[in-house]
């Protein structure tokens, strides 16, 4: 089944889009199973988590931190983890470089934007983001690098709001790539889409794409793996 979902989601993939396979609350058996099909960039939301199978699984590995980071639990990723995608404060970006600089690595990382009309999702907003970039603050920060933005669109089965959300974060996206990261060639990365709306996300220019249940099938919240 994983084999079948997985080979099907790649063949959807549009060019010059990366799939970030969404691995939280799935087994390591289920994840060599997708790695040995190719797949090499994972994503979690819980920092112990993705420790635990970073520890176990193949070192080549890309791990993506997907999910709100609470920051007495950056030290559990820091030292291996590819790119953040849910940066949504100074403080959390602040407390990151910190913790980067202690490793001795420079962390690409995604600013977070609230898109969607519902209220529980995190992230900021382009005045916010801007307040963050222009911020002496920021401008001090030597071990983190931001590659991008990131977003998550309503939950709701109306495709035109889910992509009049993807369209805004987009030019959120532009705007800023015109602006505060002129010839910043890192500044590439639009993290957009999931299983119900990825193909949505990759017509509004996604590209990274994160993937979960429509690979590893549905997620049993009541396992507790770690
Ligand atoms: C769980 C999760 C996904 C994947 O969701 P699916 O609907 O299973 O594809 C993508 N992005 C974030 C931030 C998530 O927490």
């Amino acid at each position: 089944m994983i084999e079948e979902n997985y080979r099907q989601v790649a063949a959807s993939l549009k060019p010059g889009v990366r799939l970030v396979a969404v691995s939280k609350y799935k087994t390591v058996e289920e994840i060599k199973t997708v790695y040995d099909l190719g797949q090499r960039v994972f994503g979690e939301n819980k920092a112990q988590e993705m420790r635990a199978k970073h520890a176990v699984l193949p070192s080549d590995i890309e791990w993506h931190f997907i999910g709100h980071l609470q920051r007495n639990k950056i030290k559990y990723i820091i030292g291996y983890v590819s790119l953040i995608h849910s940066i949504d404060s100074l403080e959390l970006l602040q407390e990151v470089n910190k913790a980067a600089a202690k490793e001795n690595r420079v962390v690409p990382c995604l600013l977070q934007f609230h898109i969607a009309e519902e209220e529980t999702k995190f992230g900021l907003n382009l005045a916010e983001a801007e307040a963050l970039l222009d911020s002496p603050d920021f401008g001090e920060m030597r071990n983190v690098r931001i590659d991008g933005v990131m977003g998550m669109a309503t939950f709701t089965p109306d495709k035109e709001q889910v992509r009049r959300e993807f369209a805004s974060l987009r030019d959120i996206f532009q705007k800023l790539q015109t602006t505060f990261f002129l010839g910043k060639e890192h500044f590439k990365q639009i993290s957009m889409g999931m299983s119900d709306d990825y193909p949505i996300a990759m017509e509004e220019g996604s590209t990274l794409v994160r993937v979960g249940s429509s690979i590893f099938g549905a997620r049993d919240y009541s396992l507790k793996l770690y």
